[in-house]
C-alpha cells in the first residue's frame, strides 16, 4: 500500500499539506508534531500507508527499523542524546487519533511512568 485517500499523513508525505520536516529519507519522513507534548516532539512516519506499526512491521519490517534508526537520530540532531521517549499509540482507546503509522519522539523534559 502507498498511499490512503484522506488520510492527513499521506498527504503531508504528498506535500498537500505543509509540515516542519526535519528528516526525510526514500522510505521515512519525519516533522515536528504541530501540538507538542515535549520541547521536542517530532512524528517519523513511513512514506507508505500502513494503519499502525504492527501492519507496518508485517508488511515492511526493514521500513519499521528504520522509522526507530531515523528516531535516534533525529533525538541526536536535537540534543537529547540517550534521554528521550519513543511511542507508538495504537488504537483509539491509547490515544491513536491518526491511523498512518507514526512513531513519537519525545525529548527535552523528564517524564512520568506509568503514562497517563
Ligand atoms: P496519535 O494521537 O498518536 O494518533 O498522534 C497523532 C499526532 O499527530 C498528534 O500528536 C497530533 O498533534 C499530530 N498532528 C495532527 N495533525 C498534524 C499536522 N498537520 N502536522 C503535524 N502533526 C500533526
Ligand atoms: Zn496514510
Amino acid at each position: 500500500m502507498t498511499a490512503a485517500e484522506d488520510c492527513l499523513f499521506c498527504k503531508i508525505v504528498a506535500g498537500d499539506i505543509p509540515a516542519d520536516v526535519v528528516h526525510e529519507s526514500e522510505t521515512v519522513l519525519a516533522f515536528r508534531d504541530l501540538n507538542p507534548q515535549a520541547p521536542t516532539h517530532v512524528l517519523v512516519i513511513p512514506r507508505s500507508h500502513h494503519a499502525n506499526a504492527a501492519e507496518l512491521g508485517e508488511a515492511a519490517p526493514a521500513t519499521l527499523v528504520e522509522l526507530v534508526s531515523a528516531a535516534a537520530k533525529v533525538a541526536g540532531d536535537e540534543g537529547l542524546g540517550e534521554q528521550y521517549r519513543l511511542v507508538f499509540n495504537t488504537g483509539a482507546d491509547t490515544g491513536q487519533t491518526v491511523f498512518h503509522t507514526h512513531l513519537h519522539v519525545l525529548g527535552g523534559r523528564s517524564f512520568t511512568w506509568p503514562p497517563g
